[in-house]
């Protein structure tokens, strides 16, 4: 097949051509982000392949669907930036990589996490200076401490998992508890509760309406004096100017992002030559105890390689009798969507039903 490579980068295009080595589809690379100006860019082609900042509205479906294309492949698990609706409306095929390696982002919370509470940007900073003082520099144990992981996916079950090795306790606020968190001694509980009881919370749910800014004033004003947060899930979830507020205040101790709301205009080039114009993350980084990574949660090379692996698998199934088992747009397929909750901000949520903890437990234990 003939496919443009929206928002192509040059490890897209090493991991990419290595997975394509015995298909031999055609790889057309742009640098271009998919929106509806640029997707003219693809005319032509039979498919397109698609990052997390590309747009793909109702507008740019459309123009994709104008130019010939037929298949829309993303190198990524989430797909909160295509119109699925609209896809399937214009006989669109959708395809993602959901499972591609949860371990790069849940490693990367805790390299986050660890660096922030033993302040390493810091030391690391004050050390290349031949200063070797450490006052200023006291962190705390996460041994006997709190966690709460909203969202117990992929990812949260992972952070879960390794942070009971710290000999933390782990409470988790989600819709649809893991059987396998449970079985390992997960608490789940309503996200009042878990917000109030913890010393560090990290964000693993997806974005959804019922989740923009899901840490906003009033959840903060639940949350313990001094906690951290972290989050590598998606920008969205926060409300960046209450944090700001917060981390002023002292109510939030530190700060770890992977993610932020306007990311799209800043991912992935080199900003260094003109100055940061966005005031809200130029604010948030200005405080000593953030931390902020420019979306590269995902960037390892294990994950790379099944995003690329993926990829090429849709291309080789598309119209054959074996369909790519992630297609988006497959009759039946599911949204990936869960029942919302009550709106964050009310003491609403889920609290878990002794029945179903044991159903949940009983279902892990095989
Ligand atoms: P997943 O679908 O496996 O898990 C998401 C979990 O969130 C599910 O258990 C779901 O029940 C839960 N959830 C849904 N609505 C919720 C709500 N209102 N409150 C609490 N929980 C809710 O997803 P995953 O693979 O674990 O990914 C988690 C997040 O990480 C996604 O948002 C994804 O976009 C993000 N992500 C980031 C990077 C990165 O590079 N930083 C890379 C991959 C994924």
């Amino acid at each position: 097949m003939q496919i443009a490579v929206f928002s192509a980068k040059a490890h897209d295009r090493h991991f990419l051509d290595a997975a394509n080595a015995r298909s031999g589809h055609v790889l057309h690379y742009l640098e271009a982000r998919l929106d509806r100006h640029t997707a003219a860019l693809a005319a032509g082609r039979e498919a397109v392949s698609i990052f997390v900042n590309d747009r793909a509205d109702a507008s740019a479906l459309a123009a994709l669907a104008d130019g010939g294309v037929r298949l829309v492949t993303l190198r990524s698990a989430s797909y909160n930036h295509v119109d699925l609706a609209t896809a399937r409306a214009l006989g669109l095929t959708v395809t993602h990589v959901p499972n591609y390696s949860p371990h790069a982002v849940a490693e990367h919370t805790i390299a986050l996490l660890l660096a922030l509470v033993r302040r390493i940007p810091h030391a690391y900073s004050r050390v290349r200076e031949g200063n070797f003082a450490i006052d200023g520099l006291m962190g705390f144990d996460l041994h006997g401490k709190t966690v709460a992981l909203i969202g117990m996916g992929k990812i949260g079950v992972i952070v879960g998992r390794i942070l009971l090795g710290f000999g933390m306790r782990v409470l988790a606020y989600d819709p649809r508890p893991s059987p396998e968190a449970l079985a390992r001694g997960v608490e789940f509980g309503r996200l009042e509760s878990v917000l109030a009881e913890a010393d560090v919370v990290s964000l693993h749910c997806p974005l959804l309406p019922n989740t923009r800014h899901l840490i906003n004033r009033t959840t903060l004003g639940w949350m313990k004096r001094g906690a951290v947060l972290i989050n590598t899930s998606r920008g969205g979830l926060i409300d960046a100017r209450a944090i700001a507020d917060a981390l002023e205040t002292g109510r939030l101790g530190a700060l770890g992002l992977d993610v932020y709301e306007d990311e799209a205009p800043l991912l992935y080039d080199d900003q260094s030559g003109r100055g940061l114009r966005d005031e809200s993350l130029a604010r948030l980084i200005t405080f000593p105890n953030v931390l902020v990574t420019g979306h590269q949660g995902f960037f390892t090379q294990e994950a790379l390689t099944a995003i690329a692996a993926g990829t090429i698998a849709a291309l080789d199934a598309f119209g054959t009798e074996r369909p790519y088992p992630h297609t988006l747009t497959a009759p039946g397929a599911s949204s990936g969507r869960v029942p919302p909750p009550a709106p964050h901000g009310s003491a609403s949520s889920f609290p878990l039903e002794k029945a179903s903890r044991e159903k949940a437990v009983a279902a892990a234990a095989g």
